[in-house]
């Protein structure tokens, strides 16, 4: 079982307070178990002094394929939908081979790794069925990291052609409604890749189960042109507008081609957004609109995706933001550094304890 201090102190350090995330310099910070019991503030601290000490909260990564963490680097070089995409994109068919024995010490190894570089819990899309879920929900109890575990079918419920023609009524198999109840008693929400993999009566159907169950629920949209340009050849509907319509997503995935109505769209729904730019720039894909969204005051979080394509380190995602965040407000000074830092740390905090609370 993992341990940690239960009390420990450090003296005159800098500490980000509150949910603004407001730095001070301390004499004293000191905690017990979980609890901080002392920050014994001097004054405002806005200048980072040689060999301060700064402590931020712990955080949160809100996008990763753990899963995927056993095939590092096996996406380089190859297109979103090679790497990615049903029925036999390469990571479905490389998680195929994988046993239980060999699966469960990458995920354990890749979640000690996210403690050390400070994240105290993350939300996964967990690929593989219900024994995906539970293979996950193993290596937190293990390793002691929270993992809020989003699950997806084994397999595809429908054909390529079933998709196409997303027949009204042309709802779940009930082999995958079989897998679908069977998903939300092991895993706290659904996801799938992208709307495009589902018609749309299985999204509504699996919206109305995963609400009559507390569950949460997940997609990626616009990753690519190519996810809006399907679903509008598909059913007239672009994939954000779709999701929001057929499915209410909790939490939306990607954003990176976003246009100006789309992040309108996401904001008048007041639905959360998880931005990944490392794994965006990773596969050649345009930047997310990270100062866009800001402007039009769209709710973000953080997430590093898939460990096929980098290391589930939320630090690193930050680091990458704010710069990118800056390269597009053209300003070097700014957005604030903590308006990046609170979609890893405070807002994170709330979205997280927020679904706690439904899934409880
Ligand atoms: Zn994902």
């Amino acid at each position: 079982m993992p341990t940690h201090p239960t009390s420990g102190q450090l003296t005159d350090c800098i500490v980000l307070l509150g949910s603004e995330l407001t730095p001070f310099r301390c004499s004293r910070f000191a905690w017990s178990g979980d609890t901080i019991t002392a920050a014994d503030r001097i004054a405002p601290a806005s200048t980072l002094e040689a060999g301060a000490v700064v402590v931020i909260p712990g955080l949160y990564n809100s996008h990763t394929h753990l899963g995927d963490s056993a095939l590092p680097d096996g996406a380089t070089g190859l297109t979103l939908e090679e790497a990615f995409f049903r029925p036999a994109g390469y990571k479905y068919r490389e998680l195929a081979k994988l046993t239980r024995e060999t699966h469960l010490p990458h995920l354990e190894a890749h979640l000690r790794y996210m403690a050390r570089s400070g994240t105290v819990a993350h939300l996964d899309f967990r690929e593989q069925g219900p024994a995906g879920a539970e293979l996950l929900r193993a290596a937190s109890i293990n390793t002691g990291v929270e993992s809020i575990i989003l699950n997806q079918f084994n397999e595809s419920p429908f054909t390529e052609a079933d998709l196409r023609a997303n027949r009204p009524g042309h709802a779940l198999p009930p082999a995958h409604r079989a897998e679908l109840e069977h998903m939300l008693s092991v895993a706290d929400g659904f996801s799938e890749s992208t709307m495009n993999d589902l018609t749309d009566a299985a999204w509504a159907e699996i919206r109305t189960l995963t609400s009559a169950r507390g569950k949460l629920r997940a997609i990626h949209c616009l990753e690519n042109a190519g996810y809006r340009d399907l679903s509008l050849a598909t059913t007239g509907r672009g994939d954000l507008i779709r999701a929001l319509e057929f499915y209410d997503p909790d939490i939306i995935v990607h954003l990176t081609v976003a246009t100006a109505d789309e992040i309108a769209l996401l904001v008048r729904a007041k639905k959360t957004g998880v931005l990944n730019p490392r794994a965006n720039a990773n596969l050649g894909l345009p930047l997310p609109p990270i100062a866009a969204l800001l402007r039009a005051g769209a709710n973000l979080l953080l997430g590093t995706d898939n460990g096929m394509l980098n290391s589930p380190n939320i630090l690193a995602e930050l680091d990458f933001t704010y710069k990118v965040a800056k390269s597009q407000f053209a300003d070097a000074l700014w957005p604030d550094p903590t308006a990046i830092l609170k979609m890893a740390t405070t807002y994170a905090f709330y979205w997280f304890k927020t679904c706690r609370s439904a899934i409880a």
